[in-house]
C-alpha cells in the first residue's frame, strides 16, 4: 500500500489567478487546523521570488505532492484571519469573481501584507515618579505639563484615555519625562468606559433603539431621517450599550465625514478609546488600529469603505452611517461596496448591522419596502430646529452673472446683513468647465480623453479633469483665429472670484479638492469663518461634516447638469446631494433657508422634491427602475475593456460576447462605448450583463470568467469585471 499522500497548506497569494496554491509545511511538521488564516512567506515563481499569502485551507494535496515547494518561513503564530472574517472574504471573492489571494491583500493593511509582524497593542500609559509626586503639590507655573502631572499622581493614565481627556498632552509628557517627574509604563487590564450622559431620546430615536436592542441575532435596521434628525445619537446610545455588553463596535463613514468633529463627538460620548481607520493614516497607524480590534482591546473603530475588512472577534454592532454614499463602492481591484460586505458580515456573525442615511439609497429602499430590513424614520429634527424652507429661483431670460442671478445675490446680501453665513454650492471645482470659440464654436478638448478641459487660473491654464493632462490656453481659435475665446458657464473658482467683488467685506471661503488637498485644511478654512458673517462657497466636500450653526442660506447653483444625465442613477443622485446640501441650513436654533438656482423649474424631479421630499422622489424613480427593469429589480454586471487602440477593445469585447453562453433571464448587452470612449489616451469599451435573478447572473459569470480568460485577445486588454457596478462607465 503506498504511504498516504502528506496533507499540504493551500495559499491564497496576490496574484491575478482564480486559485489557491498549494506548499507543504516545513519538514518534520504537520499541515494541521492552526496554520488556516497564518500568513506564510512562500517560494513563488522562477528566479528565487517569494511572495507573502495567507493559508485558507489545509488537505491532500491534488497531485504530486513530490512536486511541491515547502514555505520559507510562517509569519504568524495564530490565525491572523479568523474564522468569520476568512468566510466573509471567501464570500467576496464568489460574489466579485475575484481571486481569493487579492482579496485578502485588499483587506489586510499595508504592513501586515508585505509580511510585518503584527503591531505590538499593549497599551502604554504614563504615571508619575516619586519626584513628580513631590513635586505636583508644590507651587509652580500652571502650565500643560503640571496639568498632566496631577493626573498622573494616583496611578498610570492609559495613552488613548490621555488622548480623550487632555487633547495635545504628549507635548507635556515629554517635558515630565525630561525633567525625570513622569515615565512610560505598560497599563494592564482593560480601560473601563466611562460614558457621558446621553439626552433623553426623542420616540423615534426610542424606536430605533427598541428595534436593535429586542431580539438576538442578525437583523438590518434602515434609519431614515433628515440632517439634523438625531441619528448619531442612536448610533452613540446604541454602541453604549453594546460596550456595556462588553462587545465591540464597528462604524463605517463616508470618505468625506470622518472628521476629527465626528472622531471627538464619538470619544467624548463614549468614554472609551475609539479607533479610527481611513486612508489618511500612516501604514503603522493603520496596522496598529487593526491589530488592537484583532486582540479585542480596540472596542469601537470608525473607519471609511476599507475599515469594513477589520477584525471583530467580539462583534456586537456594525453601523453604515451615510449608508447611500458612493464612497463605499471600490472602484479599482477588488470592486467590492463596504456597505453590502457590512451587510453580509452582521449576518456571519450574528449581530445587528444599522443603516443610517437622510437619502437611503433604492437598493436599501427596497429592501426596506419589501420587509427584508426594519424601516425606522426620525421625522423631526432634533433640539427644535425647524427643517428649512425651499425656494426655486426661475432663471430663465434673466441675466447672469458670473453664473450667479441678481435674485440669488440678494439673498446671500441679505443672509450677511443679519450677520449669518451662507452656502453657494456648486459642484465643479474650477473656473469654468469650458473654453468655447465664441465665433466658430470650437471648444477646448483633451488631447487624451472624450472630454473638455476645465479652465483654471482664472482663465490661465487648462486642466483635464479625468486624465491631470494640463495646457496653456491659445491665444487665438485653433480652428478660425479668432481671438473671442471664452470661459463658459462657472466653476468655484469663478463663483468666488464674483461673490469677493460683490461682497468685498465679507469673509470667502472656498472649499473644494483644490484648496483642501490636506486632510485637516476642511477644518482650517472653516475655522477662518468662525462665527462671523461669511460666505462658503465650495463642492459637495461641503455637503457632509461640519455642524455650522450660523449657516442660514444655501444657494445651489447649476443643478441643471444633472437633470439631463443619461445614466440611470443621476436622479437618485442629485436628489441626494440637494437633500444633503439643503440639510446644511438651519441646523441650530435659526431658520434656514434653501434657494435652488435653475433653468428648468418644471422639470418633475424638482416639483416631486420640493412637494414630497426624498420619499416622493424616492418613490417616483422606484417606480421607474422597475418600469425598465434596472436594479434593484434587475442585477447587473459590467465588463470594462481598455487598450491603446479602439480595434483591441472591439476584438475582445466582441469575443467576450461570443463566449458568453446564453441562459433564460440573462443577457449579455454590447459592446458598448464607454460613456466616455477615450481616457487617458486608452480607448475604452464595455459589456452589460443584465439579469432578472441574482443567482443566475452570478451563475453566468462563473462560466462565463473562465472562458474569458483564455481568450488571446484578453491578454492584450486590460479588462475587469464590476459586480453591481455604481458608475455606468
Ligand atoms: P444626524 O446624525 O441625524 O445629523 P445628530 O444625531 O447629529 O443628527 O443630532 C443633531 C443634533 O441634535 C445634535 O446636536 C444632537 O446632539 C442633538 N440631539 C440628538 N438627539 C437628541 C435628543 N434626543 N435630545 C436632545 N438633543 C438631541
Ligand atoms: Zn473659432
Ligand atoms: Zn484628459
Amino acid at each position: 500500500m503506498p504511504p498516504a499522500a502528506p496533507d499540504v497548506l493551500r495559499v491564497a497569494l496576490p496574484v491575478p489567478l482564480p486559485r489557491e496554491f498549494d506548499y507543504l509545511p516545513p519538514a518534520g511538521t504537520g499541515a494541521g487546523p492552526d496554520w488556516v488564516g497564518c500568513r506564510v512567506r512562500v517560494p513563488f515563481g522562477r528566479g528565487g521570488g517569494e511572495m507573502v499569502g495567507v493559508v485558507v485551507a489545509t488537505g491532500p494535496a491534488d497531485g504530486d505532492p513530490a512536486a511541491l515547494k515547502s514555505i520559507h518561513e510562517r509569519l504568524d503564530k495564530g490565525a491572523l484571519l479568523h474564522g468569520e472574517l476568512l468566510e466573509s472574504l471567501r464570500w467576496v471573492a464568489a460574489y466579485y469573481h475575484a481571486p481569493l489571494g487579492e482579496v485578502v491583500a485588499t483587506a489586510l493593511p499595508t504592513l501586515l501584507r508585505t509580511g510585518q509582524p503584527l503591531p505590538d497593542t499593549r497599551r502604554h500609559g504614563w504615571v508619575a515618579t516619586a519626584e513628580g509626586r513631590a513635586q505636583a503639590t508644590e507651587a509652580g507655573r500652571e502650565g500643560r505639563p503640571r496639568q498632566l502631572l496631577r493626573q498622573l499622581i494616583d496611578g498610570p493614565c492609559d495613552e488613548d484615555d490621555l488622548d480623550v481627556r487632555l487633547p495635545g498632552w504628549r507635548s507635556a509628557a515629554r517635558t515630565l519625562a525630561r525633567r525625570g517627574l513622569a515615565e512610560r509604563v505598560v497599563c494592564e487590564g482593560p480601560v473601563a468606559p466611562r460614558p457621558v450622559a446621553a439626552p433623553e431620546p426623542m420616540p423615534g430615536q426610542a424606536a430605533a433603539m427598541q428595534a436593535l436592542r429586542g431580539g438576538e441575532g442578525f437583523r438590518a435596521v434602515l434609519l431614515e431621517g433628515v440632517t439634523g434628525s438625531g441619528k448619531t445619537e442612536v448610533y452613540l446610545q446604541a454602541i453604549a450599550d453594546c460596550l456595556v455588553a462588553g462587545r465591540q463596535a464597528l462604524v463605517l463613514v463616508p470618505e468625506i465625514g470622518l472628521t476629527p468633529q465626528t472622531l471627538a463627538r464619538f470619544r467624548a460620548r463614549l468614554g472609551v478609546p475609539v479607533l479610527a481607520f481611513h486612508s489618511g493614516l500612516g501604514d503603522g497607524e493603520r496596522a496598529r488600529a487593526w491589530a488592537d480590534m484583532a486582540s479585542g482591546r480596540g472596542r469601537v473603530l470608525v473607519g471609511t469603505r476599507s475599515a469594513v475588512f477589520c477584525p471583530l472577534p467580539d462583534a456586537g454592532l456594525l453601523v453604515v452611517d451615510e449608508e447611500h454614499d458612493g464612497s463605499y463602492k471600490q472602484q479599482d481591484g477588488v470592486r467590492y461596496h463596504a456597505r453590502d460586505l457590512a451587510l453580509v458580515r452582521g449576518s456571519k456573525l450574528g449581530v445587528p448591522v444599522l443603516l443610517g442615511s437622510a437619502t437611503p439609497s433604492l437598493e436599501s429602499l427596497h429592501n426596506a419596502l419589501s420587509g427584508r430590513y426594519r424601516h425606522l424614520r426620525l421625522a423631526e429634527r432634533a433640539g427644535g430646529a425647524r427643517p428649512p424652507s425651499v425656494r426655486v429661483l426661475d432663471v430663465r431670460k434673466r441675466p447672469l452673472r458670473d453664473g450667479l442671478s441678481e435674485d440669488l445675490l440678494d439673498a446671500v446680501g441679505a443672509c450677511l446683513a443679519r450677520g449669518e453665513q451662507a452656502l453657494v454650492f456648486k459642484n465643479r471645482r474650477g473656473y469654468a468647465p469650458v473654453l468655447i470659440c465664441h465665433d466658430c464654436g470650437w471648444s477646448a478638448h483633451c488631447a487624451r480623453c472624450d472630454a473638455a478641459m476645465t479652465v483654471h487660473a482664472g482663465g490661465r491654464r487648462l486642466i483635464c479633469h479625468h486624465c491631470g493632462a494640463r495646457a496653456t490656453p491659445p491665444n487665438a481659435c485653433p480652428d478660425c483665429a479668432s481671438l473671442a475665446l471664452q470661459p463658459q458657464g462657472a466653476g468655484t473658482e469663478r463663483l468666488e472670484q464674483a461673490l469677493a467683488a460683490r461682497f468685498p467685506d465679507a469673509c470667502l471661503v472656498r472649499v473644494d479638492r483644490e484648496t483642501t488637498r490636506r486632510r485637516d485644511a476642511l477644518e482650517k478654512h472653516l475655522a477662518r469663518l468662525g462665527d462671523g458673517p461669511g460666505i462658503l462657497v465650495g463642492t459637495q466636500i461641503l455637503a457632509k461634516g461640519h455642524d455650522l450653526p450660523r449657516l442660514t442660506l444655501v444657494a445651489v447653483v447649476g443643478v441643471d447638469e444633472g437633470l439631463f444625465s443619461a445614466d440611470f442613477r443621476a436622479g437618485e443622485k442629485l436628489a441626494q446631494l440637494l437633500i444633503q446640501v439643503a440639510g446644511r441650513a438651519g441646523r441650530a436654533q435659526l431658520p434656514g433657508e434653501v434657494v435652488l438656482q435653475t433653468h428648468h423649474p418644471d422639470h418633475p424631479l424638482l416639483g416631486t422634491l420640493l412637494n414630497g421630499g426624498y420619499p416622493a422622489v424616492a418613490a417616483l424613480q422606484l417606480a421607474e427602475r422597475e418600469a425598465a427593469a434596472f436594479p434593484p429589480y434587475a442585477h447587473l454586471a459590467l465588463l470594462r475593456a481598455e487598450a491603446g487602440t479602439e480595434a483591441l477593445v472591439q476584438a475582445f469585447l466582441h469575443e467576450a460576447h461570443a463566449a458568453f453562453e446564453a441562459r433564460e433571464g440573462v443577457h449579455a448587452n454590447g459592446p458598448m462605448p464607454a460613456p466616455m470612449a477615450r481616457r487617458a489616451g486608452m480607448a475604452r469599451g464595455q459589456l452589460l450583463v443584465d439579469a432578472s435573478q441574482r443567482g443566475a447572473l452570478h451563475a453566468a459569470l462563473r462560466d462565463w470568467l473562465p472562458a474569458i480568460r483564455a481568450l488571446p485577445s484578453a491578454r492584450r486588454v486590460r479588462w475587469s469585471l464590476d459586480v453591481d457596478p455604481t458608475d455606468l462607465y
